[in-house]
């Protein structure tokens, strides 16, 4: 398993990455957003790990800019900074996880084996996915609703992705909560709920049909 470390902290990068060596991770370490884009990008990681306050481009960016080139490589943020809005930000644009520092070694090893186990999310081979007037193209990324385009962030549309990839079948919260955001990072599915009624609200402002729908007790499915 091959992980990149992207922090500027000399002393945190090489105490983290002597550990994962210690644990037999394949570990590159790189100090600066721009040059870990790179790598990214020209080389497979099972893994990254990503500081947010990083000279080049901070850890946000580097993250939106490899969810927006589809990468969907597990990213664990780690960083200095403990506010609400750091924490939505990363996991909104698809973050798995996240650290606050100072963090004990013992929790990023876990968390670190907790990803690289989470089953990877059920994708049909279909480029196309559709259901009355409902289309999600996964070769552009987009969602369009009778020719609508429907803007939707990265969990937004991996909610809507996995209810179009189990057309009729209820999908269960903790099942939504794995197949989006690959592992159960609050301990609690209502943040399944709050996307979901993200999604619908985005859907409402261009149709008047309601895809998505509640199986009270039990969870959503579309069609
Ligand atoms: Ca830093």
């Amino acid at each position: 398993m091959r992980i990149l470390i992207v922090e500027d902290e000399a002393k945190i990068a090489r105490f983290v990455s002597l550990e994962l060596k210690h644990e037999k991770y394949d570990v590159c370490c790189s100090a600066d957003g721009r040059e870990a884009l790179e790598l990214i990008s020209s080389e497979d990681f099972d893994l990254v790990i990503l500081d947010i306050m990083l000279p080049g481009l901070n850890g946000l960016e580097v993250l939106r800019r490899m969810r927006n080139d589809h990468n969907m490589t597990p990213v664990i943020m780690l960083t200095a900074r403990d506010s609400v809005m750091d924490k939505v930000s990363g996991l909104d644009m698809g973050a798995n996880d996240y650290l606050t520092k100072p963090f004990a070694i013992e929790e990023l090893l876990a968390r670190i084996r907790a990803l690289l186990r989470a089953p990877k999310p059920q994708t049909s081979h279909e480029d196309i996915l559709s259901y009355e007037g409902l289309v999600l193209d996964k070769t552009k990324h987009s969602v369009t609703v009778d020719g609508t385009p429907v803007e939707l962030t990265v969990k937004e549309y991996g909610l809507l992705q996995a209810l179009l990839e189990n057309l009729s079948v209820v999908l269960t919260r903790e099942q939504l909560l794995e197949q989006v955001w690959g592992y159960d990072y609050f301990g609690e599915t209502n943040v399944v709920d709050v996307y979901i009624r993200y999604v619908r609200s985005k859907l409402e402002n261009v149709t008047a049909k309601r895809y998505i729908q509640t199986v009270r007790g039990v969870g959503y499915k579309i069609g």
